[in-house]
């Protein structure tokens, strides 16, 4: 793990998950407030802000807000977040309300499954789209003339990583503006700010919430002024995220410092588990020392991610092992503190053998969950 989990200039992440987005301490207040329901506020004579009607705001967004902020950009005073109703709400508003029809965006050929239909969306409104691999920084060479680069960085699910620093500088050479898809990662593995994007847009639907009960999305920004038409969009769709998801995600991310360490740790125990086994091939984890994206990520994450992904040597063998999983489930999405698997190809989306495996590590005790997927590898041989 690199030394960058420990920040001198900062309390540790265990303090500031805890605290974030917290109020000021009021005598007989709860010190997190429960959900605001409100389509209205009680509203007098001029319009004035912050609350007026709830599609544009609400106190319970505020205080979630105001907590990936400090996640996301610690220190940075002119950065700005807006929640969503999930996480493509939050990727549609960088991308629908920043490109004009005429423009170029670059996006990743290897990224989240829903980016393709994204794509052809925004052909359909006139807007060139480009794709290149996220690994070897391959979106570098289609670049040129771009409004916008879309990064996603570790890679879902092929766990590729690029040079954010790198691509972003190239990118504002040019004009170009640059979003990081943090979502594998979450703020305590990447902030893609201080990497140099101007927004850093995840789903709080995977490891920031982990409990598998909340769909979320946000959009964390530079500042106010290039998170206008972002808001504006979020007012024009009203892709809004309902106060208890909101009040939901704020509580639970108390325990994101716990829940990714331990997920990530005991994920890297598995990945190593793994690779002593010959009916595995691919193996990919960024914390893995020999793994291609780990001498990236450890200059640029302080975290690895709780997803390991590997390939069995057919889709009967992929099959024959999941159903013969125990603590892991059967099912998609990461992040949560239940272990889950999957054969991605099943999708149909993802360019990925028959065989490919993507496993999301969860709170188990490590033994336990090393033990099983060994047990499941051996019973589903032959
Ligand atoms: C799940 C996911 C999304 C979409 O998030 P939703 O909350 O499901 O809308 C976007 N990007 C990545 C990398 C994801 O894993």
């Amino acid at each position: 793990m690199s030394d960058a989990t420990k920040d001198e200039s900062r309390p540790g992440d265990g303090t500031r998950v805890v605290r974030a987005g917290l109020p000021e301490p009021v005598k007989h207040e709860p010190t997190l407030p429960g959900p605001v329901f409100a389509a209205h506020f009680h509203l007098p004579g001029e319009v004035t802000g912050p609350y007026s009607y709830g599609r544009d705001d609400n106190p319970t967004w505020t205080l979630l807000e105001r907590a990936v902020s400090e996640l996301e950009a610690p220190g940075r005073e002119d950065a700005e977040t807006l929640v969503f109703a999930s996480g493509m709400a939050a990727i549609s508003a960088v991308l629908f309300s920043q490109l004009r029809a005429g423009d170029a965006v670059v996006l990743p050929s290897d990224g989240y499954q829903v980016l393709p239909l994204v794509g052809a969306q925004l052909e359909a409104y006139g807007i060139e789209v480009r794709t290149a691999p996220t690994g070897g920084d391959a979106q570098l060479e289609v670049l040129d003339g771009a409004r916008l680069l879309w990064i996603e960085s570790p890679s879902n699910p092929g766990l590729d990583v690029c040079d954010i620093r790198r691509l972003a500088e190239a990118a504002h050479a040019r004009g170009a503006l640059v979003a990081v898809d943090n979502t594998l990662a979450t703020p305590l593995g990447q902030r893609p700010l201080e990497l140099g994007a101007d927004f850093s847009v995840a789903s709080g639907t995977k490891q920031l919430t982990g409990h598998g009960d909340v769909l979320l999305g946000y959009v964390t920004g530079r500042d106010a002024e290039t998170m206008a038409a972002v808001r504006r969009w979020r007012k024009i769709v009203g892709a809004i995220s309902g106060p208890m998801e909101a009040w939901l995600a704020h509580r639970s991310i108390a325990t994101l410092h716990l829940r990714v360490d331990r997920q990530n740790a005991t994920a890297l125990a598995v990945a190593q588990a793994l690779r002593q086994r010959p009916e595995v091939s691919d193996l990919r984890y960024p914390g893995l020392a020999d793994d291609p994206s780990h001498k990236i990520a450890s200059q640029q994450m302080r975290r690895y991610g709780c997803v390991v992904s590997f390939t069995l040597p057919t889709r009967a063998r992929a099959e024959r092992f999941l159903a013969a999983l125990h603590l892991v489930e059967d099912a998609t999405s990461f992040g949560g503190v239940r272990s889950t698997a999957e054969r991605r190809r099943r999708w149909g989306g993802d360019a990925v053998p028959e065989g490919f495996i993507r496993m999301s590590v969860g709170a188990e005790d490590p033994e336990d969950l090393v033990a099983d997927v060994l047990r499941a590898l051996d019973e589903s041989a032959g």
